[in-house]
């Protein structure tokens, strides 16, 4: 069997819902599992409607509206959704009148998202003579903790998919993004989260591949809406195409790849528009490349931390304090680099950082500098290429932009340097410039 994930861009209108239910016909010989996102652009109009009804006003119209449309454009029995429509205006009174949206309650309201298009696709298909069943995915196994906002899913369900999932008649149309946890209260796992659904549902069924259907043809140099001359990319590594996702790459999800890659699944990424093209291959193996690198990924909107001894010269220990710090408040630290009296951090910004920074004000002086960007290539073949650091820095420099961090280890598949998330676009374009325009050398 396959998984096939569609993104919200692939389900935004009804021509484009009728061009997945075409492109799931093509497969039914490889008895497909459907994941899917909520109609393009809906998640973010659900959470502005949410926050509108915690400042007392309900606006719904738009939400009901778009669905609406689609409904009636497939022909599909609109009594079947009106209880759908009305349990969410009902939230959105109550949250009217209490001022107030827990993150608990932004979840649920924001699996209806999920689950109203993976209803919509269902009776499309069956419709269109296809059988298929809508089937949220916390009904069918999918456990997770109680983070909510961006959940952690849960071992047990590993075993739970297979028992559930089996019994049902025709494809299943599986909602992206949600799950719920040991109480029975909805989460979700992250923004653009279906990615992660569609490769723990590959995962858990032992699928002869996870595909990932979106906008674009695959995975590419860079992201396309930032360079025009991007270009697909034929094979990735599950390491490879792990560090794109983690360093902002957003075409998959950051927890994508691990259930792939622990079932040695394969992943590809390929597009709605133009199904026939091969799109992104994601194996175990590396396939050596011409270029040292493969892609150009970046992080903005992340912090820069910089602590400085104020008891000695580093003394062992010190390291292990301000690491111990961080991990007590749960902040995930990016790149690291030290001299003999300072450490140089980044994370992503939260309240978690403060308190550690609270905690480590107590023994050493704290600064901290906002609106930094991660910005590196990845490669397997990087360490062999052996010049790559040094034409990603002589590029980024002659468009004068400054570099506050510089990392590469001797084994890792990338680099990464740290830039003012207003130089963003013009170290995107230098590197691919550098790295992919320059044919003869590249
Ligand atoms: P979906 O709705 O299918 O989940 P997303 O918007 O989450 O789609 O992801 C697809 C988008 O990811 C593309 O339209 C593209 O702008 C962006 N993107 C960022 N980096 C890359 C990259 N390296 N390769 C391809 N797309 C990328
Ligand atoms: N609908 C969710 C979002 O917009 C999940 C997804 O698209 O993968 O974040
Ligand atoms: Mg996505």
């Amino acid at each position: 069997m396959i998984v096939m994930k569609f993104g919200g861009t692939s389900l935004g209108n009804t021509e484009r819902i009728k061009g997945v239910g075409e492109i799931i016909r093509k497969h039914l010989d490889r008895d497909p599992l459907v994941v899917v996102s909520a109609v393009g652009g809906v998640t973010d109009l659900l959470v502005e409607v949410l926050k509108k009804a915690g400042e007392g006003t309900v606006a719904f119209d738009e939400v009901h509206d778009i669905h609406y449309r689609i409904i009636e454009d497939l022909s599909l029995d609109e009594t079947v959704f009106s209880m759908d429509f009305d349990e969410m205006k009902r939230i959105l009174i109550g949250i009217s009148y209490l001022r107030e949206v827990s993150p608990r309650v932004e979840d649920m309201f924001l699996s209806f998202g999920e689950r109203l298009s993976a209803k919509i696709l269902a009776r499309h298909l069956t419709r269109t003579g296809v059988e298929a069943r809508m089937c949220p995915a916390y009904d069918y196994g999918l456990l997770t903790d109680s983070t909510f906002g961006n959940a952690r899913v849960l071992e047990e369900s590993y075993r739970e998919i297979p028992k559930r999932i089996k019994d049902v008649e025709g494809v299943p149309v599986v909602t992206g993004f949600i799950g719920k946890d040991r109480n029975g209260n909805i989460t979700t796992l992250g923004r653009g989260g279906s990615d992660y659904t569609a490769s723990i549902f590959g995962a858990a069924l032992g699928a002869e591949e996870i595909q990932i259907w979106t906008d674009v043809t695959g995975i590419m140099t860079a992201d396309p809406s930032v360079i025009e001359r991007a270009e697909s990319i034929e094979h990735l590594s599950f390491r490879e195409a792990g560090e794109l996702a983690y360093y902002g790459a957003r075409v998959l999800h950051p927890s994508t790849i691990m259930p792939a890659l622990k079932k040695g699944i394969r992943v590809r990424v390929l597009n709605t528009f133009d199904p026939d093209k091969p799109g992104t291959v994601i194996t175990e193996h590396a396939v050596s490349s011409e270029r040292g690198i493969k892609s150009i990924a970046y992080k903005e909107n992340q912090v820069l931390i910089n602590v400085e001894s104020t008891e000695m010269f580093m003394a062992y220990g010190f390291l292990a304090r301000i690491a111990e710090a961080f991990a007590r408040h749960r902040v995930v630290l990016d790149m690291i680099s030290t001299s003999e009296t300072t450490v140089s951090l980044t994370a992503a910004p939260g309240q978690e950082i403060e308190a550690a920074l609270r905690e480590i004000e107590s023994f050493a002086s704290v600064e901290v500098d906002y609106g930094k960007t991660i910005l590196c290539v990845v490669g397997e073949r990087i360490p062999e290429a052996g010049n790559v650091a040094s034409r990603m820095i002589s590029a980024l420099e002659r468009e004068g932009i400054k570099l506050e961090m510089i990392s590469q280890a001797k084994i890792g598949i990338n680099i990464s340097v740290l830039i003012n998330d207003e130089d963003i676009e013009k170290a995107v374009k230098a590197l691919h410039a550098e790295f992919f325009e320059k044919r003869a050398d590249a």
